[in-house]
């Protein structure tokens, strides 16, 4: 099934970076998908299908949260 990534959404992997964080928010969109590490801030490009493989479960950007 394929996956859709937007960007400035959050996604949490399957395995964490080495640095323990598992939350990434995509920065760049295409054949490659950068994805940006919220834990320690390292940007890593990889594949969309690798990624789709990868993530566990992601969310929409935060501005869409609800406020009451
Ligand atoms: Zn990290």
């Amino acid at each position: 099934m394929a996956v859709e990534f937007h960007l400035g959404e959050r996604l949490t992997l399957r395995k964490p970076h080495p640095c323990g964080g598992v939350e990434w928010r995509v920065e760049r969109l295409g054949a490659d998908v950068g994805i940006r590490c919220l834990t320690c801030g390292h940007y890593l490009l990889t594949p969309r299908r690798k990624l789709e493989r990868a993530t566990k479960s992601h969310q929409p950007p935060l501005s869409v949260e609800l406020s009451c």
